[in-house]
């Protein structure tokens, strides 16, 4: 786990630390490990995290549940609210809405789990449809032909179906 000790940025040249990855990712099933570059800035009450690089995530489709691989190419970054006390509940409604960029906050005293945000940001990154090609279908039964039919409705529908079919 790659964590950072949130006051140790203050020391950081420029307030940035900068994290190279070239691992897999716990949890998450990647065909190759994720590579790329994630920094992280101390703004004072802030932190600016961003990240750029890629990795071959293995889906599972949704027509035909076979897996398939994608690259996954990440390129996002995100602002971190610090607070010394972290009970977000005492802050006053407005400051979410001003700061609606601040999604997250972190004590500033702290630890940023760069590895599970890094982990938040590929999940988000994964499509909600998993596709494994343009034109996949539902896998169809194989056994339609020799299947007698045996209710007339159907055959009727079966010949609708062969009309239909190229
Ligand atoms: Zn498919």
């Amino acid at each position: 786990m790659q964590a950072i000790y949130i006051p140790h940025l203050l020391q950081a040249l420029h307030r940035t630390q900068t994290l190279v990855f070239d691992d897999f990712i716990p949890e998450l099933e990647t065909l190759t490990p994720f590579r790329g570059k994630m920094r992280v800035r101390h703004g004072g009450t802030f932190l600016q995290v961003s990240v750029k690089g890629e990795t071959i995530i293995t889906l599972t489709c949704d027509p035909c549940l076979q897996q398939y691989n994608r690259r996954l190419n990440l390129d996002t970054s995100e602002i971190i609210w610090l607070d010394k006390d972290v009970d977000i509940q005492s802050y006053p409604q407005e400051r979410e809405i001003a700061w609606e960029d601040l999604s997250e906050t972190l004590s500033s005293e702290g630890h940023f789990d760069a590895q599970s945000w890094l982990y938040e940001q590929l999940s988000l990154a994964v499509p909600l449809r998993q596709l494994c090609g343009k034109d996949c279908q539902p896998p169809t039964t194989e056994n339609d032909e020799n299947t007698p039919i045996t209710d007339g409705r159907w055959s009727g529908l079966e010949a609708l179906k062969r009309q239909l079919s190229p």
